[in-house]
């Protein structure tokens, strides 16, 4: 892989990159934008340790392009953006604030052309502190000014997409007795078991922080799975929500479930492993899709949305979206990731006229 900085911008198809070496702190700052065509460029802001600042690059690049089919896919008037803190090692104290502080300095430069809120590695807290200086960070309470933690609205969105591929694939409207093994039980993972657990599924649950799993799995009474056996473990919906690539030519023969939904982002390691999937009769719920629920959550409160039953109780259009997807993947016997793409397409074709 080639990770020169100036041949990975030429390369890419996005609208561009706005970049920066922060000098204080050794941090090479990425804004990619990838497509404006349904508003403007929108999406988290990353902050992690990468081998080469190259590799942040192409990490944002391709996150950004990510963004612009979840927003096409969910029908929200914003474009594909991602920012990336290309950081040199885990920063701490007034390092931290100095470069937060500095980055939304950048964002507000760009005058609304990138918007955005946290992401792997960012915290709501530090999501206030870019916010000292920059009018377009989202997901603030509109009734009190507090910042909004979007994983409640991903897990409860994610919940919702399970459900439909559920009924979809395995003819069960609700999801009592049906299993499901949550892979990565954090934010996201442990609201995701509580929906499940109220809604009456067997729950399984694996994580490498052992103690938090162990903890995790005495409150929703559910199952520890060791690490090393997730993937040939029996279950009718395995739920990825810890790391991406998981699904890969090594672990596919390996599945032993009927669905895959779940929260983590970039599932498949490669492009050809929707195929993979769905030769073995696997369904799989794409992922840009089923977690867009924290990024559809903070539209909504944009809009002056701020109740917190009425924003879970919207998540179900996720849930809809998934159901067409999968009835158009199973119409035309193709991958779920073929007829996402599709509806991506036809949003994006729409807007442009
Ligand atoms: P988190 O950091 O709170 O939780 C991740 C959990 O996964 C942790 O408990 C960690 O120990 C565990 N983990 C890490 N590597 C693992 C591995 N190899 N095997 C098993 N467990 C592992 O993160 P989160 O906010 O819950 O997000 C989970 C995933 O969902 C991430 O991929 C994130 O990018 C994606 N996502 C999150 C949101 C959101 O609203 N938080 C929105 C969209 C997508």
């Amino acid at each position: 892989m080639n990770y020169d900085l100036q041949a990975l911008m030429e390369r890419w198809d996005g609208l561009g990159v706005v970049h920066r070496y922060d000098q204080p702190t050794h941090t090479w700052i990425f804004i990619c934008m990838h497509d404006n065509t349904l508003g403007p460029c929108t999406g988290g802001t990353r902050m992690k340790v990468y081998s080469k600042p190259g590799e942040g690059l192409l990490d944002g690049m391709r996150l950004a392009e990510g963004m612009t089919s979840k927003w096409a896919a969910i029908d929200v008037a914003a474009g594909g953006g991602k920012a990336v803190l290309a950081v040199e090692r885990p920063l701490e104290g007034e390092e931290r604030r100095g470069l937060l502080l500095r980055y939304g300095h950048l964002v507000q430069s760009l005058g609304g052309g990138f918007h955005t809120g946290e992401d792997l590695g960012i915290s709501t807290d530090d999501m206030q502190v870019v916010a000292e200086g920059c009018d377009y960070v989202h997901g603030f309470d509109p009734e009190n000014g507090s910042k909004v933690d979007p994983s409640p609205f991903t897990a409860r969105a994610v919940f919702t997409g399970i459900r439909s591929a559920v009924a979809q694939a395995l003819e069960q409207e609700s999801l009592e007795g049906r299993t499901v093994l949550i892979q990565g039980v954090g934010s996201v993972g442990t609201n995701l078991g509580m929906f499940l657990k109220e809604a009456g599924a067997e729950l399984l649950v694996s994580d490498i922080d052992v103690e938090r799993c162990k903890r995790v799995a005495d409150q929703l009474e559910a199952t520890l799975v060791p690490n090393e056996e997730v993937y040939s473990t029996a279950c009718d919906v395995y739920a990825p929500c810890a790391i991406g690539a998981t699904l890969n030519a090594d672990t596919i023969p390996q599945l032993r479930c009927r669905i895959v939904a779940g929260s983590a982002n970039n599932q498949l390691a490669v492009p050809g492993d929707a195929a993979r999937l769905l030769q073995r009769g696997i369904v799989y719920v794409p992922d840009y899709i089923i977690n867009a629920g924290g990024a559809l959550a903070f539209s909504l409160l944009d809009q002056g949305i701020g109740d917190r039953e009425v924003l879970l109780e919207k998540m179900e259009v996720v849930g809809d979206s998934v159901t067409e997807i999968l009835q158009e993947a199973a119409s035309k016997n193709e991958s779920p990731v073929v007829a996402a793409q599709h509806r991506v397409d036809r949003a994006l074709a729409r807007a442009r006229g």
